[in-house]
């Protein structure tokens, strides 16, 4: 890792999700050096965790090889896992950045052959899963990981799984005596494309996400419709692992709400209905959604899911903020209590599972960080031309992919003006 070169004509890439990528590609692509981290073991971000995403439905797999296959081919991007910034200091053009990289214990002679992996008897909770399942103490992040190598957790350090990791490993792969390195590059420009976080649904206390087995959010939905996801792409109910046919889908589940988080996401809206189609797909005419709505954003070319979901006979449209959930002992079913705007009905609705539309927090907070950037009350970053710094991606703004792809775009020409003008000074 000592080996890294960095001037202030290149630029830093913080966030290896979708945003990041392309920021990183599209700067090295104009011939600028890039430095793109990352502080998971693998690139990918939240994209990779999705199913399918809209609107072509495609599987993040596909969006994600051909990122993959641009990143290897250039030269010009440098990738660090398991990295993260410390501190920036300096200014437009001239930045002294300190990054931390955390051992991976695991070098580039791996092949993943999984041999690590059968080895050891410890499990963690999977964070690639939100924890659904449990993964080994050596591990691959997921099956399209970048880089296609494992990672030895550290919590097993010092004890005989680890051990017996290394003696599993036939390539000499496994280097325990790796520890956490700490270097400081000099860059010209540096783009934080550092995405989202979940909200956190046990703060939405009435929705009982912490008590009641069979109320999930819908990132984990994702996961379970995930052909190599927790439940093999089955929908079943975490309570006792039968399938699930009646869903409803909450939205606005913690947003717009002065309580919990103020702004709406402008996702959620469209993810759910893109999650009824997961619906029909798996069950045809047998299954059931009903989404619980203030109001459906979605917004331009995604309305035409909305038409699609109305047009549906499985899906149903409840007009209500469901005020609580709570659960049938004997079935384990939630039941939603409400009341239907539509006709001022009151409601107590049982379903076999129920879904949070929760929203998008971004996940730095530059304060506690002490990176100074603007952002706005809801702590996306607001980019300021006149500085060298910039955001891309959800770390600006709850988007789709297709408007973080964009953002992530104008910020590399942003961070390529800002090298290019440092270059123009000193040459002149
Ligand atoms: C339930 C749900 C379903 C969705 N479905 C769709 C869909 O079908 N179609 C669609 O267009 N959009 C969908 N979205 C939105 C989509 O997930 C986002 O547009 C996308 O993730 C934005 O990518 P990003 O790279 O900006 O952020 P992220 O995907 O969050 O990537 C950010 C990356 O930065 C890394 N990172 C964070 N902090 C640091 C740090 N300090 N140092 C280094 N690295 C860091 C993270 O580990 C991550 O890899 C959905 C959202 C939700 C909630």
């Amino acid at each position: 890792m000592t080996d890294v070169v960095a001037t202030n004509q290149t630029i830093l890439v913080v966030g290896g999700g979708i945003s990041g990528m392309t920021t990183a590609l599209e700067a090295a692509e104009c011939g600028k050096d890039v430095i793109l981290i990352e502080k998971n073991p693998s690139l990918g971000g939240r994209v990779s965790q999705l199913y399918k995403y809209f609107p072509k439905m495609c599987y993040p797999t596909c969006g994600m090889e051909i990122n993959l296959r641009r990143i290897k081919a250039n030269k010009k991007v440098r990738v660090m896992t398991m990295t993260e910034v410390t501190n920036v200091a300096g200014d437009t053009g001239n930045y002294t950045v300190n990054l931390k990289v955390s051992p991976r214990y695991v070098n580039e002679n791996c092949t993943s052959c999984g041999a690590c992996g059968e080895a050891v008897d410890s499990e963690f909770d999977d964070e690639y899963n939100y924890g659904l399942k449990k993964r080994k103490g050596a591990y691959l992040p997921f099956f399209m990981a970048y880089p296609q190598r494992y990672v030895v957790d550290s919590r097993i350090k010092g004890t005989a799984d680890a051990d017996k990791a290394k003696a599993a490993c036939q390539y000499d792969a496994i280097n325990l005596n790796m520890s956490e390195e700490n270097l400081t590059l000099n860059v010209g420009a540096i783009v934080w494309a550092t995405g989202w976080k979940p909200f956190d649904a046990n703060k939405i206390q009435p929705y009982g996400y912490d008590r009641i087995p069979n109320v999930i959010t819908s990132v984990e939905f994702e996961r379970m419709m995930a052909p190599y996801g927790p439940t093999g792409g089955k929908i079943l109910r975490p309570s006792d692992n039968k399938e699930a046919k009646d869903i409803a889908f909450i939205q606005c589940a913690g947003s717009r709400d002065r309580n919990y988080l103020k702004h709406c996401s402008r996702i959620c809206c469209t993810a759910s209905l893109k999650q009824t189609t997961y619906v029909r797909e798996k069950y045809g005419d047998e299954g059931k959604s009903s989404i619980y709505y203030i109001d459906i954003r979605a917004i331009d070319r995604f309305e035409d899911l909305y038409h699609k979901a109305k047009a549906d006979e499985t899906v149903h449209f409840i007009k209500s903020k469901v005020a609580n959930i709570t659960q049938d002992k004997a079935t384990g079913n939630p039941i939603l209590h409400g009341v239907n705007t539509e006709g001022y009905h009151r409601y107590s609705n049982p379903h076999d599972l129920v879904v949070l539309a929760i929203g998008m927090e971004p996940s730095v907070d530059f304060n506690k960080l002490g990176v100074k950037m603007t952002v706005n009350e809801h702590g996306f970053i607001e980019n300021d031309p006149s500085s060298g710094m910039f955001g891309a991606g959800v770390a600006t703004d709850a988007l789709d992919v297709n408007r973080a792809v964009q953002s992530a775009t104008a910020s590399a020409l942003r961070a390529i003006q800002v090298v290019n003008k440092v270059a123009a000074t000193e040459g002149g």
